[in-house]
């Protein structure tokens, strides 16, 4: 199987009938870029920008972020990279703030909500991500958006730091996007408010799915609980691919839940075509992706998605076996 991986390394993750999936990379340290060729993949779809941060006993000061995401983007070497913010607070404790233990962390005092009230701090990761550009492209995205009114005060705050930035070294992005991550149910709700404002939107597969079931990704016990690949699920994620297509905000989507052939496929066959997961999931995402005429898969897909039916998982399964995937 690594040997059939390696091979496909160089070939398009298209589908039988012609459809392009792109195929990105998580990342949270540098060295995870290596994976980038080895992998074949098409950029970097999540860099978790707070692992600098956990690994730090202080704050991380301005030069040592620039200078991390300067390497990033170097290793990159022009293919695109997705910088999302900051996802400090919660479970992820820093112990140079020294944060109060909170009763529910993954509810709590985190991602954008606690960067939005930590502006030094936040200003300071903006400022390092614009200056890291300099005069090339920039992707930016903000984690844990519950309402767009926190999308347009980040985005506020980064524009800021463009135009302080050009007025300081005359230098600015060539190209600047901004997107949004999909990590709470509410937000799929009040998309259309984002049509024309956030450039493209991701899927976090791992919050969103967590307050969709309600189930605390850490905790063992329930984390496997609910399946992604079923009708709830499945019906809401169509919904928001409906709703994304009708406005015009490109989608794509990351998280844990991509690495898996089955759900990438799911994740396919709604709409969402470009995937970004952990560098050992590319080879046999691709595989599936190469191995699948898409609008007929998709035609049985949505069928079985409105059927009232316990066993979805293995109907799915069955339907990609009679697919030939
Ligand atoms: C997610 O929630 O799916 C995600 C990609 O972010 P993280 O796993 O870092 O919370
Ligand atoms: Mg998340």
């Amino acid at each position: 199987r690594q040997a059939t991986y390696a091979a496909l390394r160089g070939l398009p993750a298209k589908t039988k009938d012609g459809t392009h999936v792109s195929l990105y990379l998580n990342a949270g340290l540098d060295l995870d870029l290596d994976m980038l060729d080895q992998a074949g993949a098409d950029g970097v779809g999540l860099f978790r920008t707070e692992f600098q941060f956990l690994v730090s006993e202080t704050l991380p000061r301005l030069n040592d972020q620039v200078a991390l995401y300067k390497r990033v983007l170097e290793k990159a070497d022009g293919k695109r990279v997705i910088f999302r913010t900051v996802d400090l607070g919660g479970d992820k404790v820093l112990p140079a703030l020294n944060l109060k233990r909170e009763e529910n962390p993954a509810l709590g005092w985190r991602s954008i909500r606690f960067a939005l009230d930590h502006k030094g701090l936040f200003r300071r990761q903006l400022r390092a991500l614009v200056r890291a550009a300099g005069t090339n492209p920039l992707t930016v995205m903000f984690p844990m958006v519950t309402v767009p009114s926190e999308f347009f005060e980040a985005r506020d705050l980064l524009m800021k730091e463009v135009v302080w930035s050009e007025e300081q070294t005359g230098k600015k992005p060539s190209k600047l996007e901004v997107g949004v991550m999909l990590e709470t149910p509410a937000l799929a709700f009040s998309l259309s408010e984002l049509a024309g404002e956030a450039d493209f939107l991701s899927v976090g597969t791992n919050d969103l799915m967590q307050f969709f079931f309600a189930a605390d990704r850490m905790t063992p016990s329930v984390s496997d609980r609910y399946d992604l690949v079923s009708p709830a699920a499945m019906r809401f994620l169509r919904q928001v691919s409906e709703t994304c297509t009708n406005h015009s905000i490109r989608m794509s989507a990351c998280g844990e839940a991509t690495a898996s052939p089955l759900s990438a496929l799911c994740f396919i066959s709604l709409g969402f075509h470009a995937l970004s997961m952990p560098a050992g999931a590319i080879g046999p995402v691709k595989r599936m992706v190469r191995s699948v005429n898409l609008e007929a898969f998709r035609e049985d897909f949505l069928k079985v998605l409105d059927l009232p039916d316990d066993a979805f998982r293995n109907q799915v399964l069955a339907l990609a076996a009679d697919h030939g995937v």
